[in-house]
């Protein structure tokens, strides 16, 4: 495993961990000028702005981006709004090839409005991720389904399973040398499955891990989506599952990503960057 605590170069930050408080241009400074090798930015960020400044911006800072957060949600009522979700995913990955990301992540979504019907939500997922799949290797954009908690399975994600999103990949992609769809680990919805070794084993034989997020889980959690702890403050042993990851073959970023907001949130950016250095050092 990677020593990170001599090494934050191998350390991205999620600019979603800084509470969107500053313009991106502010952020990619500070993460540059607190030593991280990484950063992730949010389409709510970039979306407006000259994108190709925005890249140099961060290529002459020396960052790599991990990802580029994130997918519309697919699942919807009808074909139309259906296509409409894709074409938004589209845009959005040709975005991400400008930033010069190496992946686009995808939360998939659920259940659209009034539906009960999971399953037809899943297959509108499959379907989805074969069409952004060529959209995202004509663009050298790959594409990094990031499965959650169960928690959100009405909601945010009916991709719950670390298993779920290998099936999609080896379904739509195949066995390939150089895959182009693969997954995006974060520990906070994976450090309950009892599967998880295993699981975690057959991505890094497929070559499809392309993301690992960390913060951690609270206890009690006060909100499912915005109570994330800073590592080391939960319940998640997070250097085992990352002692996993590496150890399947992952060598890419590892990207705090912490929504909080109400404790991180509202610290400054420097307090916040800081503290992420310590955690990586002493909890990661
Ligand atoms: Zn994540």
């Amino acid at each position: 495993m990677r020593d990170l605590s001599r090494d934050f170069g191998a350390c991205a930050i999620n600019t979603a961990t800084l509470g969107f408080q500053a313009p991106i241009s502010a952020v990619i400074d500070a993460v540059a000028r607190a030593g991280f090798g990484g950063i992730a930015p949010w389409r709510r960020e970039i979306e407006g702005q000259d994108v190709s400044a925005v890249a140099r911006q961060i290529r002459e800072a020396g960052l790599t981006v991990p990802g580029y957060c994130r997918s519309t949600y697919i699942p919807a009522a009808d074909r139309s709004d259906f296509r409409q979700n894709i074409e938004s995913n589209r845009r959005a990955i040709s975005t991400a090839a400008e930033l010069g990301s190496q992946s686009f992540v995808m939360v998939v979504g659920s259940l659209p409005q009034g539906s009960k019907d999971i399953a037809a939500a899943r297959a509108q997922v499959r379907e989805a991720c074969a069409l952004l799949l060529e959209h995202g290797r004509a663009s050298g954009v790959r594409i990094a389904l990031e499965h959650l908690h169960p928690v959100y399975a009405a909601d945010r994600s009916c991709l719950s399973l670390l298993s779920e999103a290998l099936d999609h990949c080896d379904a739509i992609e195949g066995d390939v040398p150089e895959p182009w769809l693969g997954t995006c680990i974060d520990v906070y919805h994976v450090w309950w499955d009892p599967n998880l070794a295993r699981d975690i084993t057959r991505a890094g034989a497929g070559r499809r891990i392309f993301g690992l997020h960390v913060c951690d889980w609270l206890v009690p959690t006060e909100h499912p989506l915005n109570d994330r702890g800073m590592m080391g403050d939960g319940v998640i042993d997070i250097p085992a599952i990352r002692t996993m990851i590496e150890g399947a073959g992952y060598a890419g970023l590892v990207e705090a990503e912490i929504f909080s907001a109400e404790n991180w949130w509202k610290r400054p950016m420097p307090e916040i960057l800081a503290t992420c250095r310590d955690r990586f050092a002493s909890a990661v």
